[in-house]
């Protein structure tokens, strides 16, 4: 027969239980209002990093304190499997895991005894740190205190319940030594009816805060906890080093402005933020100021999932799943002001250095999302920062940001007579200039530089001259897909045309778009950064230094979108190496966390308030490492450092330059007349 007390207690378990399963039934409609994405192919290699990433807690365990975040999540999986006998038994008392094996069951017993001492710990280690030595990043939440609070009295209640069975003597604490350790500290004159009380004290705390702990997670921020697993899972393959292509029919929505323009994909990633803020301790824009922060980011486009997400499925049948109609009305914008909207302002900020998505630790792809809003901006609503108008149409009309003719383009080459690429001819290579290669004074100069460097190592290669095209990088960036797209069929057909096999660019954006952007327009070609061609023919022995950096205290910074993006990070070190003798000096921010320099993301074309430049801070930690020469491998970043330099008087000290530039002047080039050391310093202009 059932008792009452545990008939109240079933009928409390089958109302959380159903409470549980609703609210996860609802955001699981929810997710499904997305578009449709592919994310179920390589399923083993999903499991593999699912494995990894999740269960293993790779990425959280990057960051010191991320260990301590292993330790709940562990804790939690083991005491899982112990509560769910706690449940059980609770309604039917001779329910045991015991029929697993003796043996089996005591190591259940000392691990989930042993991992509530450690799940305790570990809380009071988080409050203790979320109370007096937070992090900028991370906000005291009430809710935060209360699931931290809430998992404490939970382990409480449970050596509470243990203490008092086991000073009882009818519970066997054998294999449980932290329970066994505190029962013997219980007086010996404590009477039976006293422990019996306590123990259905600690009992009933623990069933009460269990159940409620229960029905918390999915309207609280641990709904992580249900959802970071499936967001590892299904997370991108790769680095997200492109972007989606669009398809461009009549009638297609362009963009995103609803939370339902985006994919299913998109939208589980809003649930399954942990509010760690390490997105934004990483995010150059937050650092220096700007409206962007890419934690408010994803969580506003939660907070428009769940507002309007509830409205929508309000006039739907409950057992319907699936995917909304295109034009589905939602009342509050996902691009405006407010807490479940994006601020314009801050879909323009980013740089799309990527530096969000390689730290977050369930793999949010924070970029794609804000381009996708800057699509819609740009081509459904033409409503873009002014100074774009000039930089659409000269790149749409000349296929260059400045509108000059487009047979200046060849001025660079003819004066050093590169011939037009040819696969008759025997060129190997398309040297790729790019538009600042071709058009801008100092990166011009870069441009000479790589190519007189794969000359003197006899490479034979070819340019394109008046042919060549901008790439589009900056144009995708900036949402305009619509000439993006032609620019890409355009030069795929051309690169095709002409039988190009190999390219090799000055500028990380140009080898990113026509690496990794093209792949969807059908590019078979192999494509190469110049300091991975100057690194082999290093190695082979072709240089030696001519030891004029011998006294250069050099500083080396990442690009984004070499580093991070296509993980080229050795190659440059490599060259310094070669011509100094030793390995360049590191900044703080290195490799693939290095910091942005402020002008990807097409926001190299766009105003940039005096208070809030992102050059700014990578200044200042380049400065602190006190160089003469800052070393890059980016006609954009060599820019955004010599303004930085220029605003802190700091550019007659302290020079910039392409790691080609320093392959150019360092080393003994065979056949190469006329290199002048100082020419890489000059002033900057664009001088189109
Ligand atoms: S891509 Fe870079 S700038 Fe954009 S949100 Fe992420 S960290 Fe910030
Ligand atoms: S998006 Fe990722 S990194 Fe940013 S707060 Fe959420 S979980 Fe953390």
């Amino acid at each position: 027969m059932i008792t009452a007390e545990r008939l109240v207690f079933a009928v409390l378990v089958l109302i959380s239980l159903a409470i549980f399963l609703r609210r996860a039934y609802v955001l699981l409609a929810m997710v499904s209002l997305g578009r449709w994405e592919n994310r179920f192919d390589h399923l083993w290699q999903r499991f593999k990093g699912m494995v990894t990433y999740g269960f293993l807690q790779k990425r959280v365990v990057r960051k010191a304190f991320g260990v301590n975040h292993l330790l709940l999540f562990w804790g939690f999986l083991v005491l899982a499997l112990v509560n769910m006998e706690f449940v059980i038994s609770g309604i039917f008392p001779k329910f045991s895991l015991e029929f697993i094996g003796h043996i089996p069951f005591s190591i259940l017993t000392f691990l989930a005894d042993v991992m509530s001492g450690v799940v305790f710990i570990a809380v009071i280690v988080a409050l203790t740190r979320r109370t007096f030595f937070r992090p900028p990043y991370i906000e005291a939440t009430k809710e935060a205190y209360i699931i931290l609070f809430t998992v404490g009295v939970l382990m409480a209640a449970y050596f509470g319940m243990n203490m008092a069975a086991g000073a009882r003597g009818v519970k066997a604490l054998s294999y449980m030594p932290i329970s066994l350790a505190l029962s013997s500290m219980v007086p010996v004159g404590v009477g039976q009816g006293t422990l019996f009380a306590l123990q259905k004290a600690f009992w009933w705390a623990h069933a009460l805060v269990f159940l409620f702990f229960l029905d918390f997670i999915p309207y609280s921020k641990h709904l992580h906890i249900l959802t970071s697993l499936p967001n590892c899972f299904f997370r991108n393959l790769s680095f997200v080093s492109s972007l989606p292509k669009m398809v461009f029919q009549a009638n297609s929505t362009f963009g995103v402005s609803k939370f339902t323009h985006f994919t299913w994909k998109d939208l589980l990633d809003f649930l399954a933020c942990t509010e760690c803020g390490r997105c934004q301790s990483v995010c150059p824009a937050s650092a220096a100021g700007k409206a962007l922060n890419p934690k408010e980011v994803v969580h506003s486009g939660k907070r428009n999932l769940l507002e309007n997400g509830l409205d929508l499925l309000e006039f739907r049948p409950l057992d319907t799943l699936g995917r909304t109609a295109d034009n589905a009305e939602v009342d509050v914008p996902l691009i405006g002001e407010g807490r479940a909207s994006v601020s314009a302002e801050a879909v323009w900020d980013c740089t799309t250095c990527g530096a969000c998505m390689d730290i977050c630790p369930v793999f949010i792809e924070h970029t794609p999302k804000l381009v996708e809003m800057r699509r819609h901006l740009v081509m459904e609503k033409v409503d873009f920062p002014s100074e774009l108008t000039s930089f659409f149409e000269n790149i749409e009309q000349r296929s260059n940001p400045w509108a000059l003719a487009p047979s200046d383009r060849a001025k660079w080459s003819q004066q050093l007579g590169i011939p037009h690429f040819s696969k008759a001819e025997g060129h190997e290579y398309l040297l790729y200039a790019g538009c600042l290669g071709s058009y801008d004074s100092r990166a011009k100069k870069v441009a000479t530089s790589v190519a007189e460097v794969l000359r003197a190592a006899g490479i034979s290669f070819g340019v394109l001259g008046a042919d060549e095209k901008c790439c589009g990088d900056s144009l995708r960036r900036l949402g305009n897909e619509y000439i993006f797209d032609r620019t890409a069929k355009e030069n795929v057909s051309l690169f095709r045309r002409l039988g190009v096999e190999k390219v090799v660019t000055i500028c990380p954006h140009c080898y990113n778009t026509l690496k990794n952007d093209y792949r969807e327009y059908g590019a078979d070609y192999q494509v190469f950064h110049h300091v991975e061609i100057m690194e082999e023919v290093l190695n082979k022995g072709f240089f030696k230094p001519n030891n004029q950096f011998r006294d250069e205290h050099i500083v080396i910074h990442d690009s984004c979108y070499l580093a991070r993006y296509n993980d080229i990070i050795d190659q440059p070190r490599t060259l310094i190496r070669g011509v100094i003798g030793t390995s360049p000096i590191e900044m703080e921010n290195k490799h693939r966390d290095g910091f942005c320099c402020g002008a990807g993301g097409g926001r190299m074309w766009l105003e940039e308030d005096a208070e809030t430049r992102v050059n700014r801070e990578r200044i200042k930690q380049a400065l602190k490492q006190k160089p003469t020469i800052i070393a890059t491998c980016c006609p954009f970043c060599v820019t955004m450092f010599e303004d930085g330099l220029k605003e802190r008087d700091a550019a007659e000290v302290v020079k910039v330059m392409d790691v080609g530039e320093i392959i150019h002047e360092g080393m003994v080039l065979p056949g190469v007349k006329g290199k002048d050391a100082g020419q890489s310093n000059e002033k900057r202009a664009i001088n189109a």
